[in-house]
């Protein structure tokens, strides 16, 4: 079970700071406030999260519990975390994509939280329902697509690296063409951080058109050896039109057993505010550049030097290439400070390839968490300036 302890200085106090232990562990913290009227408890959980699926289940469930003693008719959680949002949709939250989740603290039942199945194997999704879930949270059409249409072309699961796969057709229903969207085939498939993915995809294929016109599908697989390892986050296949995002960061009995085996160290965690977007969103923004990149310095070569030379001379250098050489022992000294700002600016990964400079900048200007660093805003200002906004 999980308690639900104040942290002390802010006893009395509103909103009030709440650390939540499972035994010794710190496991998550949470800012929970009454709203203006008195109805409803608005419950703000930091990030990270450590709790693992039945202590999501039992985090919510003392959330709940909280109101009801409080008299407040309903709970609203807000967080991005995908294990506690998807314990709350099994607990009976209602959610919409991004949204804070909702239920009821007045009714006769309180949300239990799930009973711990970890150990069972997940059988398989009813494929079905899946579509039907991910279009209702995604608010574009989805249907499956029978395997015996497109088996013959991808040995389901071998290739993919599970036993089976579901396929859907992801119809934008804006005149674009479908995406085909591949996912593992079991039941613990967390649908919602799919359909953020899949959304993710959808707005940058409305935002940049034709530079990424060829992107024809998303799949969430193992499919190399560093998905599965989990060294890789995603892959952007070079123009074959595809990007692999690693499907451990979909299937709620991954995460589970990851933060079973990485417990949290107890103590006071520093509350970060949830920020506005999953990692598994700024991966996927980060696989979507790695496209458009790949068709830009295909199609319009000139174009595509020049963007990174205008880059470079925001950071004080000839070009991109130079400030990644900055970490080079006898690099020159404004190489070197322009390597710097890089890692200070962007990433450290960003700092290891001009590619992945560009995608780490396009990540954090489509997906901020932060205030844009002077370096991904001019990104951001060079990005408007050759791909232009539609309309
Ligand atoms: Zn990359």
């Amino acid at each position: 079970m999980v308690q639900l302890r104040p942290d002390a200085d802010d006893v009395g106090d509103e909103p009030t700071t709440f650390g939540v232990w499972s035994g010794d562990r710190r496991v998550a913290t949470l800012v929970a406030q009454v709203n203006a009227s008195a109805s409803a408890l608005e419950v703000t959980v930091a990030d990270p999260v450590h709790a693992t699926l039945t202590e999501c289940g039992d985090l919510l469930h003392a959330v709940v519990t909280r109101a009801r003693d409080i008299a407040a008719r309903q709970v609203e959680v807000t967080t991005v975390d995908p294990l506690l949002r998807q314990a709350a949709v099994r607990a009976g939250f209602e959610r919409t994509l991004r949204g804070p989740l909702r239920c009821r603290a007045d009714g006769t039942t309180v949300p239990s939280p799930p009973a711990p199945d970890s150990a069972d194997p997940p059988g398989p999704a009813d494929a079905g329902q899946m579509a039907a879930t991910l279009a209702s949270l995604t608010g574009v059409g989805v249907v499956v697509v029978p395997a015996s249409s497109w088996i013959s072309r991808m040995a389901r699961g071998a290739v993919a690296g599970f036993a089976g796969m579901v396929k859907c057709s992801v119809d934008p229903q804006d005149g674009g063409r479908a995406l085909a969207l591949t996912v593992p085939n079991r039941s613990d498939v967390i649908l919602e951080s799919v359909a953020l993915t899949v959304d993710i995809a959808l707005g940058v294929r409305r935002r940049f058109g034709s530079a990424i016109d060829h992107l024809r599908t998303v799949s969430f697989d193992h499919s190399s050896h560093g998905l599965k390892g989990g060294r890789y986050a995603g892959e952007a296949h070079a123009n074959a039109s595809i990007i692999s995002l690693n499907a451990s960061y979909v299937l709620a009995l991954v995460l589970d057993e990851d933060r079973r085996n990485r417990p949290a160290v107890p103590g006071r965690d520093l509350a970060f505010l949830p920020p506005a977007f999953t990692g598994l969103e700024r991966t996927a923004a980060h696989e979507l550049w790695h496209q458009i990149e790949a068709t830009f310095e295909a199609r319009r070569y000139g174009a595509s030097i020049e963007f990174r030379r205008r880059l470079g001379a925001h950071l004080g250098v000839e070009t991109l290439e130079h400030a990644i050489r900055g970490r080079e022992h006898d690099a020159p000294a404004p190489w070197r400070a322009a390597q710097r700002r890089l890692v200070d600016e962007v990433s450290d990964y960003g700092g290891s390839l001009p590619g992945e400079a560009t995608a780490e900048m396009f990540e954090q200007w489509w997906c901020p968490v932060r205030q844009l660093s002077p370096v991904v805003r001019h990104f951001g200002e060079l990005v408007d300036e050759y791909f232009p906004a539609p309309g």
